[in-house]
């Protein structure tokens, strides 16, 4: 397990006493979706000061049956761990949750595989618990293009699905989508769009990072972009703080503080026998497997970021927007 321990990081009291007191918010979690998975793995984010956590319950690599039996298998634990985590409906309750010491959660699923091609399916998910879904994962899909894939753009199913994610409340993402369809989804969309976890390819060049031109669009839907904290995504695949901080400051030089977050997509797990097993969704030519994920930024780590942006000049109500203002604030507007 990599660093977890908070005392391997050098951080002030300033920064320390900021990132207590803001709203923390880790908008997607990198553990495989399972209803073996135990979930007392939580307690590393709870433990690290984060407030909110999506965690992934599932993605196209999974049948949508699968995904149905791992919301079970989570709500049951949920149910049964009510002292330290709360699934959460509204926004309300995560500063409440806050409040109480507890690790708030919602659900989300990577990829529309889920709905089995009936737009319905989105509000079946949203009364369940998941509160954002991105389009494709990595591979094309019914819905649009994956980021790994050749990409026809939003076809007329993922249409549907925008319209019927704006109506019921369901945050649209568009990370591990391709170039053109998150495009088509930014116009058509009524609601602000997330990159829940994606990095500038500007500072990494790799086909799960994204345009310049599509971190401005997201800032026009009034969205947010979470900066993904995996190492291969990243300038340095250490995962180092710094490059953390590089990603951050990039992305809100150009599009200002109110339109970036983070998006750990930590896991305390190796997921190179998952990877190497599925080389369609993980192509080794992209990078995956046999540890090429490197070292993924974990959440002890976000005392530090603010320290670096505290040395970097942000202004506290600025750092405080980039842990969780921002994406309170999209969450806020979109879910109902
Ligand atoms: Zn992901």
């Amino acid at each position: 397990m990599p660093d977890i321990a908070a005392a391997n990081w050098k951080v002030s009291d300033a920064a320390r006493r900021l990132h207590q007191d803001a709203l923390v918010w880790d908008n997607h979690a990198g553990f495989g979706p399972d209803p073996s998975v135990d979930l007392e793995i939580l307690e590393a984010w709870r433990a690290a000061g984060v407030d909110y956590l999506s965690v992934n319950v599932g993605y196209d690599v999974i049948s949508w049956q699968q995904t149905v039996k791992n919301i079970g298998a989570f709500l049951t634990w949920f149910e049964k761990h009510p002292d330290r985590f709360t699934l959460i409906r509204r926004s309300e309750d995560i500063l409440a949750a806050k409040r109480e010491g507890k690790l708030a959660i919602a659900f989300d699923l990577e990829g529309m595989n889920a709905l089995d091609g009936e737009s319905y399916m989105v509000s079946f998910f949203y009364r369940l618990g998941v509160r954002q879904m991105l389009f494709a994962y990595n591979r094309s899909n019914l819905a649009g293009g994956g980021c790994h894939d050749e990409d026809p753009g939003l076809t007329a199913f993922g249409r549907r699905v925008v319209e019927e994610m704006n109506r019921v409340g369901m945050l649209v993402d568009c990370s591990h989508t391709g170039y053109r369809t998150t495009m088509d989804v930014m116009n058509a969309a009524a609601a602000p769009v997330i990159f829940s976890h994606s990095n500038p390819k500007a500072l990494h060049k790799h086909g799960r990072n994204i345009l310049d031109e599509q971190i401005r669009a997201c800032a026009r839907t009034g969205g947010v972009v979470g900066i993904n904290g995996i190492g291969l995504f990243l300038p340095d695949r250490h995962a180092s703080t710094k490059s953390m901080v590089d990603c951050i400051c990039y992305v809100a030089d150009m599009i200002g503080t109110d339109h970036v977050g983070i998006g750990l997509d930590y896991t305390p797990e190796s997921l190179d026998s998952l990877l190497e097993m599925n080389p369609l969704f993980w192509p080794p030519s992209e990078g995956y497997g046999q540890g090429g994920l490197m070292r993924i930024a974990d959440p002890n780590q976000l005392p530090e970021i603010t320290d670096k942006l505290m040395d970097r000049g942000w202004a506290e109500a600025d750092i405080r927007k980039l842990l969780g203002g921002n994406f309170l604030r999209v969450a806020s507007a979109v879910w109902k």
